[in-house]
């Protein structure tokens, strides 16, 4: 339904998270979509069984799909949109890869490399002349921006022209940025896959995940095929809490993003930081890339502890607002030593404490780190 008040201005994508994947404005109808618990449906129809379709997916999926400029497909969770789409490539197929990224999604890449799957050329993807040169022949570039959990910035735009210019697809991993911050299909992906776990549903409630692609892709057959064999499908009950916590995206968003930009400004002025990775301070890499790429740096940092594991252990551990746990998008902010998991690449710093910032007072935020860092040296 078009709810656009001026057919020349494009809503802003903070008026479509908003509006998108609502049922028709008819008299009586809801204003939500429901929920459809249903295995299976009267026959005759389209739907037929509740692991090809679901109204309540159907409706997330919409609203994704505007926000990305796609057409989105989504999955139990995002490491279950990450294997369809590998799933889809032919066995033997070269896939360019970053060395940093979400560490699951790196542990599956090498495991298909081990058996035999794919061939994967592991590289520095914020190098854009390493990326270019590790290109041929690839069937996949896979990139993930800005990146778990070093924070950082690939040159989209870039990569996906060399990708295109050998033929060779491009999937994006965009969970960090979320689609208000950045959009790779408009900077040249064929896909975009998010752990919707994260900022989408924002709740820390819930796991689901999604591939987005473009328009009239033949890939969207292909990534629903594997939803479907797969069986890696989101439950109708998740689905409606993750679109409605996708509501209020824009929000939490920016309140966690001005706050991230606060506290890494602090954070890089206490003695017990040896360094912040956040791409809005300015100097740091790939600054000026978010800055052409993305509206916005995002509400994830990292920073590297002065004192080794040890002194990062105790800075996390230490905290009473932040929430020392894994994850990351919530509204509660939360921290962890990423080198506690042992599929965390070792060129990823033993030292080093990933931030995601949540919605809570910017003051009490800082007042914890400062607390328990001041704590450190003593
Ligand atoms: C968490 C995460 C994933 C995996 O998503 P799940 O929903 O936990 O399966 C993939 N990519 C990134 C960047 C993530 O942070």
């Amino acid at each position: 339904m078009d709810t656009s008040p001026d057919a020349r201005r494009p809503l802003d994508p903070a008026t479509v998270v908003v509006v998108a994947g609502r049922p028709d404005r008819s008299p009586d109808a809801p204003l939500s979509a429901p929920v459809v618990p249903a295995s299976t449906f009267h026959a005759g129809g389209e739907r037929a069984y509740g692991r090809y379709s679901n109204p309540t997916w159907e409706a997330f999926e919409e609203a994704l799909g505007v926000l990305e400029g796609g057409r989105a497909v989504a999955f139990s969770s995002g490491m279950g949109a990450v294997s369809a789409v590998l799933d889809t490539l032919p066995l033997g197929a070269v896939v360019v890869a970053p060395l940093h990224a979400y560490n699951e999604t790196l542990v599956t890449l090498r495991q298909r490399h081990e058996r035999g799957a794919l061939v994967v050329r592991p590289i520095d993807t914020t190098n854009v002349d390493a990326v270019v040169g590790a290109l041929d022949g690839a069937a996949l570039l896979w990139l993930e921006s800005p990146s778990n959990p070093m924070i950082e910035v690939v040159d989209i735009a870039a990569c996906a022209a060399a990708a295109r210019a050998v033929g060779a697809t491009v999937v994006v991993d965009s969970t960090f940025a979320t689609p208000l911050l950045q959009n790779p299909l408009s900077l040249g992906a064929d896909a975009v896959v998010h752990s919707v776990t994260k900022y989408l549903a924002g709740h820390s409630d819930l796991l689901m995940g999604a591939v987005v692609v473009r328009p009239d892709s033949p890939w969207e057959e292909k990534v629903r095929g594997r939803r479907e064999t797969g069986g890696a499908i989101p439950g109708p009950f998740d689905a409606y809490l993750a679109l409605r916590g996708m509501r209020t995206l824009h929000l939490r968003m920016r309140q966690a993003q001005a706050s991230a930009a606060v506290l890494a400004a602090r954070l890089a002025g206490h003695s017990a930081i040896e360094r912040v990775r956040y791409p809005g301070l300015a100097g740091s890499p790939g600054h000026d890339v978010a800055i052409r790429q993305m509206r916005g740096h995002g509400a994830m940092l990292a920073v590297d502890v002065r004192g080794g594991a040890g002194a990062a252990e105790a800075f996390a551990g230490g905290c009473r607002l932040w929430v020392h746990a894994t994850s990351l998008g919530g509204v509660e902010s939360t921290l962890e030593r990423r080198r506690r998991w042992p599929a965390e690449p070792v060129t990823v710093p033993e030292n080093l404490v990933r931030l995601s910032v949540g919605i809570e007072d910017v003051e009490d935020l800082w007042a914890d780190l400062a607390r328990s860092l001041d704590a450190l040296g003593r």
